[in-house]
């Protein structure tokens, strides 16, 4: 076993959206700063789960109007420098405003990002424990194939999207609604061979599913979900096999993995001979991972409610924005939404990133203190993007000060970088 002991201002637990932001945040403040990473590559569910359609960026109202700035803005600029920039796509049925990813320029453009802002990365390093003293956490426990290493730190933040840190710290965690019931899991498909030239509508697929059905299927769970033509390649997503899943529990995961991919097959056979232009198409790719899209929350100084965001909420300590409406999704059922007042963006707090019994820890994405219905909104990539951007710079200024940062100092250095506040 590694004796090895890294030491730094800031450690940020996880690479997807919000690790990513929060890294780059902390650094442009100056501290010193490690993301950890257990994957291959940072994006979390974009490159991990093929989730290719950032939301949350833009609110829903006309003209277009952006509420992520910042680290969130710089992605779309470095996708842009490698050509790999296709939004904003408005959906004209319901006003929502989506920015289509390309998986590889996804990858590549976070390493940049990282790289040129001067944070420190482990991939392939997975955070199994981490030492307390008093309320503090003094250190993190990491395993690579090396064996364990510990990584000291002022400050930490939590954008593990499980609410890792949190939990193995002590913090108050709960799982899902109070009910402990979670939001389906789905795994994505991505279909290659099917025509360029025919127009997907997605009643043909409803329609394929039900035959299939009629036909004898039992495997199929959906039969309303999302399809898009991935801009800059030949492929097409869609989102239909769901499963109830348990994203902390590796039995779990194991069942609805397998069972998942039986579906993507069954998809496939069933669009293949029901929906125009899916002759010969074939499977490009699953997953890789089924989307998990929620496991714990943490308990923080204060929980965002639903009604909050569906009103548009101010805050004073307000340190990000939402912009993506309340969407719901149950296993097998069409996801259900609820609009924000007016279409506009609601504000979240920077008490909802603060850990209630961790002073030094700080989370971000689908990790932040919000009831289910907020939280149907806020875990969104787009708005994942700004709180891990926040979640960044308060544990950059509590690093370098010495105790949290007043929330108007964490405002006016988020301006400072660009964000929307
Ligand atoms: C099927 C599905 C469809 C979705 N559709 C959309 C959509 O169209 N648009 C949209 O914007 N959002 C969508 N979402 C929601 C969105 O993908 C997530 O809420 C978002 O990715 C949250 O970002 P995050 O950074 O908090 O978490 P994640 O993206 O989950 O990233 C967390 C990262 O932490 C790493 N990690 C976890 N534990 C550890 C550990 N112990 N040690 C080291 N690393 C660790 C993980 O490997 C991962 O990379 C969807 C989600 C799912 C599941």
């Amino acid at each position: 076993m590694s004796q090895q002991t890294l030491r730094y201002d800031v450690v940020v637990v996880g690479g997807g959206s919000a690790g990513v932001a929060a890294a780059v945040g902390a650094a442009n403040l100056g501290a010193k700063t490690l993301i950890v990473e257990r994957n291959p590559y940072f994006g979390g569910a974009a490159t991990h789960a093929s989730v290719l359609t950032i939301c949350g960026l833009f609110a829903q109202r006309e003209p277009l109007e952006p509420v992520v700035g910042g680290v969130g803005r710089r992605l779309l600029e470095k996708l842009d420098e490698i050509g790999k920039y296709y939004g904003p796509l408005r959906n004209p049925g319901s006003g929502n405003v989506i920015v289509p990813l390309d998986a590889e320029g996804t990858k590549f453009a976070l390493d940049q990002l990282i790289l040129e802002a001067g944070v420190d990365a482990r991939l392939h390093t997975t955070v199994i424990g981490c030492d307390v003293e008093r309320d503090r956490i003094r250190a993190i426990h990491c395993f690579h194939h090396g064996g364990v290493f510990s990584i000291e730190a002022t400050s930490f933040v939590d954008a593990s999207g499980e609410a890792d840190l949190a939990f193995m710290s002590g913090n108050g965690v709960r799982y899902g609604d109070e009910e402990g019931r979670v939001q389906a899991g789905t795994l994505v498909m991505q279909f290659g061979g099917v025509s360029p030239d025919v127009q997907l509508h997605r009643h043909q697929f409803t329609a394929a599913v039900w035959q299939a059905k009629r036909q004898g299927d039992t495997v199929l769970t959906k039969d309303r979900g999302m399809v898009i033509r991935l801009p800059g390649s030949q492929h097409v997503l869609a989102l239909f096999a769901d499963e109830a899943v348990n994203g902390l529990d590796s039995a779990s995961l194991t069942q609805a993995e397998m069972s998942a991919r039986r579906q993507a097959w069954a998809y496939l056979e069933a669009f293949r001979q029901h929906v125009p232009g899916f002759k010969d198409a074939y499977l490009v790719a699953t997953g890789p991972s089924i989307g998990v899209r929620e496991t714990r929350h943490i308990d923080g100084e204060y929980r965002l409610t639903g009604e909050e965001v569906l009103n548009a909420a101010r805050f004073e300590d307000a340190i990000a924005r939402g912009g993506w409406p309340v969407e719901v999704h149950q296993p097998g059922e069409p996801p259900r939404y609820q609009h924000i007042r007016d279409r506009a963006y609601y504000e979240i707090p920077l008490r909802s990133l603060k850990a209630r019994d961790r002073t030094n820890l700080w989370c971000a994405g689908r990790v932040i203190d919000c009831d289910p219905t907020a939280f149907a909104s806020a875990r969104v990539m787009g708005t994942a993007l700004a709180t891990g951007h926040a979640a960044g710079v308060a544990a950059a200024l509590q690093a370098s000060y010495g105790e949290a940062p007043a929330a108007a100092t964490v405002r006016e250095e988020l301006q400072r970088q660009g964000a929307m506040v």
